[in-house]
């Protein structure tokens, strides 16, 4: 599942290739993937506008119109394909084909089909309609006093539960999460409230250093990831314990697999405290 990494390597991939190109006629493989407006409007308002510039907040790319903006979820296995020819990589799991008026095209596919997207027409509509509950961007717009501060807060909060939680910081999901408490040496069973001194500090440096070497590498492959050229990610080998059934790289103990905050997450038992 695509997190803050994979998402900023996409924006930064697909800015220079959408830029000033207009929208032709959108074709709707599964309208449902529109969760705003209704099909028609999406159809009818796209024609014509053009692509100023790429953002993001957490895990939602947002794409910056002259008019508008329009703002895509990949979720669970959702995909962008830019095609400098107009053509779809594959049909089978294609949702949603967006051709520009110079023949070129931007594709989403989704095998699972939770991925969704929203044109709305003003920042103002894209707050209370997308991003009503999303909280600030764990990566650009959390200074380390803002996240301590919001950290404070939330002191009865288990740590693994509040960094997937996008209310309190969006983009992390679960394999940084994993990373960024094994770094930290952090149990993720442990609430905030009980963090020692320099802990806070040391999880706010992590996550920094995780997700920008993630970005760094290309974003996370574990299964279904593809940036927006085909091509897969490369921090999967770069993982200190997320995913790995053999020892600690640091201790030698065995990591351990448990189930926290319904999320399978991994860990090891002596460094991680
Ligand atoms: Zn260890």
């Amino acid at each position: 599942m695509p997190e803050l990494p994979e998402v900023e390597v996409i924006r930064r991939e697909l800015e220079p290739l959408l830029k000033a190109r207009e929208f032709a006629e959108p074709l709707l493989h599964m309208p449902s993937t529109i969760a705003h407006p209704g099909p028609e409007e999406f159809a009818a308002f796209l024609p014509g506008r053009k692509v100023d510039n790429l953002g993001r907040r957490g895990k939602y790319l947002l794409i910056y119109l002259d008019r508008g903006i329009l703002t895509v979820h990949l979720r669970m296995t959702g995909n962008l394909f830019y095609a400098a020819d107009g053509k779809a990589r594959e049909e089978r799991f294609l949702r949603l084909s967006l051709p520009f008026t110079d023949g070129t095209a931007l594709h989403f596919s989704d095998m699972r089909r939770f991925g969704r997207l929203w044109l709305t027409e003003t920042e103002a509509e894209l707050q209370s309609l997308v991003l009503n509950r999303v909280g600030p961007d764990i990566l650009t717009d959390l200074g380390r006093e803002d996240f301590l501060e919001l950290l404070g807060k939330r002191g009865h909060s288990r740590l693994k539960h509040l960094l997937l939680d996008q209310g309190f910081a969006a983009g992390m999901g679960n394999i940084y999460t994993d990373e960024c408490l094994f770094r930290s040496g952090i149990n993720p069973n442990r609430r905030v409230i009980d963090l020692k001194e320099g802990e806070s500090e040391k999880l706010y440096r992590a996550i920094r250093e995780v997700l920008a070497e993630g970005i760094e590498h290309g974003g996370t492959t574990f299964r279904d990831y593809r940036n927006s050229r085909g091509a897969l990610g490369n921090f999967q080998s770069r993982l200190l314990v997320y995913g790995r059934k053999d020892e600690c790289c640091r201790c030698g103990t065995p990591i351990e697999k448990t189930r926290v905050a319904g999320r399978g997450t991994y860990y090891c038992p002596r460094c991680q405290k």
